[in-house]
């Protein structure tokens, strides 16, 4: 991702601003939801930090080379392990590297990753790092819920909360990354709610166009009669005997942009699917509001409560069939 598309984010603009003016703070704490571009903004940060260029980030000068190719020795970068949890000797250790005087730069960084995954031992391990930091040394925490942090962490901190791109963003960037996604691009920029990494997941997974053009056809199915959900579960299961987590969560995500794109038909609003605008009007004018909000509360409550201990295909059958009531009820046919 290039710095010009991130610098519409106000959060961004304040950390690159705080370089600029000289007034960089020594500790900040980087909010907002998973692949809102905290972990880019931290870099861009990081690089504006030690460039040696006018315009900083320069990206020619040798600092900006060498965050470019990720060797800068001033900056150190630390996140969740693969079980998910932030051991506290490694942030200990991070910590007390702070306290080593830089090798090139003015400043030194230590950026922490999935900051709400510290236990309170490693947050605390972190806590006079936080609190009193040496001269040169820069603290940034990253993470995705803010209150999990110790208060006298979240109190110690410049709070910035990152902000969602508005969809125009979106839509160039996936158009300029990603030339395939020309016809689509207006659709991943609703589907992402303005989150740049779930649109690079989107623009970059092969198979999910696939399941979505099936499956928008399959649900278009509901209007008609009862056997239209054997396929529709045929595809949520993709196969497979086992539930797989991933496929369940991006059908779900499909079939409540399938409900709210009908919904939005009914009201006049814009479509997510805009390409299957047809195909989705025509389903929706046979169904009634009712019907079609109680579907979809029914897809979302069933979304929440799915576990990998679950007969997953009988519970998605079982959904389904429930759904198909809900918009063939009594009353909900329009
Ligand atoms: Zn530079």
């Amino acid at each position: 991702m290039t710095g010009s598309f991130i610098e519409g984010q106000r959060a961004l603009e304040r950390l690159l601003s705080d370089v600029r003016n000289k007034t960089v703070s020594h500790a900040y704490i980087l909010s907002g939801p998973r692949g809102i571009g905290k972990k880019t903004a931290a870099r861009v940060f990081a690089k504006a930090l030690h460039c040696t260029g006018e315009n900083k980030p320069c990206g020619r000068c040798s600092a900006c080379v060498l965050h470019r190719a990720g060797t800068h020795p001033d900056v150190t970068f630390v996140g969740p392990e693969e079980n998910g949890n932030l051991n506290s000797d490694t942030v200990r250790a991070a910590a007390d590297e702070l306290f080593l005087r830089p090798v090139m730069a003015e400043k030194k960084l230590l950026i922490i990753d999935g900051a709400d995954r510290m236990n309170n031992a490693a947050q605390n391990s972190l806590l006079k790092t936080f609190e009193e930091p040496p001269e040169y040394g820069v603290v940034m925490l990253l993470t995705e819920d803010l209150s999990s942090l110790l208060p006298t962490i979240r109190s110690r901190g410049v709070k910035l909360e990152l902000e969602p791109f508005p969809r125009e963003k979106i839509k160039t960037y996936a158009e300029r990354e990603y030339p395939a996604m020309r016809g689509k691009s207006d659709f991943v920029a609703a589907y992402s709610g303005g989150n740049i990494g779930r649109a690079k997941e989107i623009c970059e997974d092969e198979d999910f166009f696939a399941l979505r053009g099936e499956l928008l056809t399959a649900l278009c199915g509901l209007g008609g009669g009862k056997g239209c959900i054997f396929p529709i579960a045929d595809i949520f299961t993709g196969g497979r005997r086992k539930y797989d987590a991933a496929h369940a969560s991006a059908c779900f995500d499909l079939m409540l942009s399938f409900f709210g794109d009908a919904l939005a038909a009914k009201t006049g609003g814009s479509l997510a699917n805009a390409d299957y605008d047809e195909q989705i009007r025509a389903f929706s004018s046979s169904v009634t509001v009712r019907g079609l909000t109680a579907a979809a509360e029914r897809a979302a409550v069933t979304m929440a409560e799915l576990n990998a201990s679950m007969n997953y295909t009988l519970w998605i059958t079982d959904m389904l069939i429930k759904c198909w009531g809900d918009i063939h009820g009594n009353g909900n046919r329009s």
